[in-house]
């Protein structure tokens, strides 16, 4: 990297200065708008050298360019700093907001998650980081990225705005005279590690399944526990959830050793299932009860709730894990809000998020949770994440048809949980009346999902794909494809897959390995940044990858 000192940065900047003021009058004499964004993965060495790979280059790197159309009185102007790291993303917003306060600036803000992927990784991924601003009221336009046809992001952005449409009706949340965190740089929250939630354990998966069949060791397939019979041994995925809520319903076998469960208070007393089994009790029963023999417990409470009476208890209270709900339209700032008060009381009790969602299409539950639960998760609020009444909510049906290849072809409906794997899927609202429950199996999946999107929880490879366009080299949705089949195996191993080599290294900043097109019909690999094989043949890419990973002692094979 060249290193800068100030004359030749001055000189750099004055370069760019000569070469984009043409530019700037053109656009201004002619009326026509500009986009300035700075890519997360792209910035230049002048940048670098100065700021590093972060927020504040990021941002730096984009003000440089709008106090040149400032100086010309040129203000057609929006500007995105896009990251595929949703921290770093929502970050650089952030902080381009509170820069250009600072200069006098407010230019309207063009939000997007790069290479967010496909499928279902790819709208979680992109409703964590774009719903996190939105939820703050940031961002004038959304641009959806994702690795399928164009026509497949529009619906995905239009749900993630339209949730806004009617949200200044939500009940008001106090307001704060001191921000307890900062905004511009992740820090998880400090907390007590209780069995084996806060401190420094990962956020951890609660899944209700109080309404659930749970006779036979069967019932915890979706979750993740594979109980082999002949061995009397209990197996688990990388998805195994850490929790199960069950309220009164007790399951007919043993459950898995490092599956701990939750039983309503009342019902808890009644049964023999201390240890393992963990109460829940409401905000009376916590304030009345004096078992001394009651160590663990969750306290399940909203911010209104939050009393003198309850924050004396909580702060001489090393047993308690707390469940925050909400009941606000607007729950992410109301839970934030609660946060806020543990903080300032010095609580640091851990907290598990809780979110309840009723009559929201199998779509919308992939981007409301990301964006409720995500937001909160990337400023290091949260614990662990829980979805209630799973069991009995209701999801509208969603309509998933085929593209068509014909004017005939009947369209195809697919699920939430097809959708995983497809780059092609049309999402339409059917408008049907059909109602059905979503399976906990996808939700066991979605909140370990968001959880990977917000980079506290790794439980699977992450593929950082771009979403194509006119220089793309070869079929995106395909190859992303056949490399997921033989990778998606490796928990933590971060595969870009881009089309071109003009700005693929560029854009896939955070990557372990790069697959990057660079001819027709030929591939360059890339360990991180750096190129380890060039122009191979396309019919020997994948298998050429493949040897890197093993290589560098990052394979392993698939079981079974
Ligand atoms: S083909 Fe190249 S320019 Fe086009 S989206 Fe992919 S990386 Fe970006």
């Amino acid at each position: 990297m060249i290193e800068y000192d100030d004359t030749t940065y001055q000189q750099e900047v004055d370069r760019i200065r000569k070469r984009f003021t043409p530019l700037v009058k053109i656009c201004k004499e002619y009326g026509t708008a500009m986009r300035i964004g700075t890519n997360h993965g792209s910035l230049s060495d002048r940048i670098m050298s100065r700021f590093g790979d972060t927020p504040l280059g990021m941002v730096e790197s984009a003000l440089e360019f709008v106090r040149i159309c400032m100086d010309e009185n040129y203000h057609n102007i929006v500007l995105s700093m896009k990251a595929s790291n949703t921290q770093v993303m929502v970050e650089a917003y952030r902080l381009l907001v509170s820069k250009m306060v600072e200069e006098g600036m407010n230019y309207p803000l063009h939000l997007g998650v790069t290479e967010a992927g496909g499928g279902e990784d790819g709208r979680v991924k992109s409703a964590l980081g774009i719903g996190a601003l939105l939820e703050d009221g940031l961002g004038d336009t959304i641009r959806v990225s994702l690795t399928e046809d164009p026509e497949f992001e529009v619906p995905v952005a239009i749900e993630l705005a339209n949730r806004y449409k009617n949200r200044e009706q939500h009940s008001p949340v106090p307001e704060i005279s001191v921000n307890p965190i900062n905004p511009f740089d992740y820090k998880r929250r400090e907390s007590l590690q209780l069995l084996n939630i806060g401190g420094t354990s990962v956020p951890v998966v609660m899944i209700d399944m109080s309404q659930s069949d749970v006779s036979s060791p069967e019932s915890l397939v979706p979750v993740g526990y594979f109980y082999d019979e002949p061995t009397d041994k209990w197996n688990m995925n990388d998805m195994a959830c850490d929790y199960l809520f069950l309220g009164n319903n007790l399951p007919g076998f043993d459950l898995p050793h490092g599956l701990r469960a939750v039983y309503d208070y009342n019902f808890w007393k009644s049964i023999d299932l201390k240890g393992r089994a963990i109460p829940l009790l409401s905000k009376d029963e916590y304030l009345t009860e004096n078992d001394p023999t009651l160590l663990f417990k969750f306290l399940q409470i909203t911010l209104p709730e939050l009393d003198e009476e309850v924050i004396n208890k909580l702060k001489s209270d090393a047993y308690t894990i707390i469940l925050l709900g909400t009941d606000n339209s607007h729950g992410m700032a109301e839970q934030r809000r609660f946060f806020f008060e543990l903080i300032s009381n010095d609580i640091k009790n851990p907290v598990i998020i809780q979110r309840n969602y009723s009559n929201i299409t199998e779509e919308q539950f992939l981007l409301y949770p990301s964006t409720d639960f995500g937001a909160l998760l990337i400023d290091g609020l949260g614990d662990g994440v829980f979805i209630g009444n799973s069991g009995t909510a209701e999801l509208q049906n969603l309509s998933v048809s085929e593209p068509q290849n014909s004017g005939t072809a009947e369209p195809q409906n697919r699920s939430v949980s097809e959708l995983q794997y497809s780059g092609t899927a049309e999402l339409q609202n059917s408008g049907t009346s059909v109602q059905q429950n979503l399976s906990t199996e996808v939700i066991n999946r979605v909140l370990f999902g968001i959880l990977q999107a917000a980079r506290v929880r790794t439980s699977k490879t992450e593929y950082i794909a771009c979403p194509s366009c006119g220089r793309t080299l070869f079929d995106l949705q395909e190859t992303t494809e056949m490399i997921r089949k033989r990778t998606s195996h490796l928990k933590g191993v971060k595969i870009a897959i881009m089309g071109c080599i003009v700005n693929g290294p560029g854009e896939m900043a955070d990557a372990d390995y790069g697959y990057v097109g660079s001819g027709p019909g030929k591939i360059t690999l890339y360990r991180g940044k750096e190129i380890v094989t060039k122009a191979i043949a396309s019919e020997f890419a994948v298998d050429k990858l493949i040897d890197l990973i093993r290589e560098d002692g990052n394979w392993v094979e698939q079981a079974g």
